[in-house]
């Protein structure tokens, strides 16, 4: 069985020191490990953005998309080999602005795949600009006089979206977010799970230290049960979306996979021998 070891490769991170996404890519690394995952069988799909690098950081099957379409790549991974472990991820600005359309439809589709945001609040590629996570009044060269659009909820978004399993990291918490992957890489269905990871470079408010004192941890409340839809939008509105915990699962829901009708594993295979040997026009 792999070791969490086996998912690294020998390309070194750009990213500055100290960002958050170091330990997205640890915690992926282990969970995968952990659930029994072996490298061939992982795909980790990536849009644009410091995030999107992520992809070819691990040791597994990788795909570095465009801005905003990691998701469907990964749906039409997984459409196409059900076999794989696919794992999704992107940045806030790539899932939640230029990608939310199909975010939203990939929530509601509930294919099983696992889609992890790493959300600094703030563009960091193009080097700092308001991202639609920022607070109001945030101060960037895009909004130089602070942002006046108020900022978006992923988690509530999710929930109205019908999804099925809904999570909240903090990069900081490898122990949590590494179960949180296992858990949603176990999930039968579409798993989100946005991470604050600190832009230690461009994002000089939501600092490692601001994340600590505003997040609130489920393991406060022994007694939530995130099977509860109507407690889990509570919780979020509550305490302004800054939740970590496994926020919300639905496990009565089926798949998208396992609702096609007349679909059959080998058929696909034998597609694939058709158009590796060029008989396009006999499909
Ligand atoms: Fe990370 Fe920000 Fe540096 Fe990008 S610019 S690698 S998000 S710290
Ligand atoms: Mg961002």
């Amino acid at each position: 069985m792999a070791t969490f070891k086996e998912f690294r490769n020998n390309v070194k991170p750009n990213w500055c020191p100290g960002c958050g996404d170091f330990s997205i890519q640890a915690a992926i690394q282990r969970a995968a490990a952990n659930v029994g995952l072996e490298p061939e069988q992982l795909a980790v799909v990536s849009g644009i953005g410091c995030s999107g690098r992520i992809s070819g950081y691990i040791n597994a099957y990788g795909f570095h998309g465009i801005h905003g379409r990691a998701l469907p790549i990964a749906q039409g991974v997984k459409l196409a080999n059900r076999e794989l472990t696919v794992i999704a991820s992107g940045g806030d600005g790539d899932g939640f602005a230029i990608g939310m359309g199909h975010t939203v439809h990939a929530i509601r589709r509930n294919l099983n795949i696992t889609y992890i945001v790493m959300d600094n609040q703030i563009y960091g590629l193009t080097k700092g600009q308001t991202s639609p996570r920022s607070a109001e009044g945030f101060k960037t060269k895009s909004t130089p006089e602070g942002s006046i659009e108020s900022t978006l909820s992923p988690l509530e978004i999710a929930m109205s979206a019908g999804a099925t399993f809904v999570a909240q990291s903090f990069s900081s918490d490898l122990k949590q977010l590494t179960s949180l992957i296992e858990q949603g890489i176990k999930h039968e269905g579409f798993s989100l799970i946005n991470v604050f990871s600190p832009c230690v470079t461009f994002n000089k408010i939501n600092t490692y230290d601001w994340f600590k004192e505003n997040i609130v941890n489920l393991e406060q409340f022994p007694d939530y049960d995130p099977s509860n839809r109507m407690l889990a939008m509570n919780k979020i509105m509550e305490t302004n979306s800054m939740l970590t915990g496994l926020i919300y699962q639905n496990t009565s829901r089926k798949s998208y996979e396992d609702l096609i009708t007349g679909f059959k594993q080998e058929a696909l295979a034998k597609q694939d021998v058709m158009i590796t040997s060029g008989e396009f026009d006999k499909l």
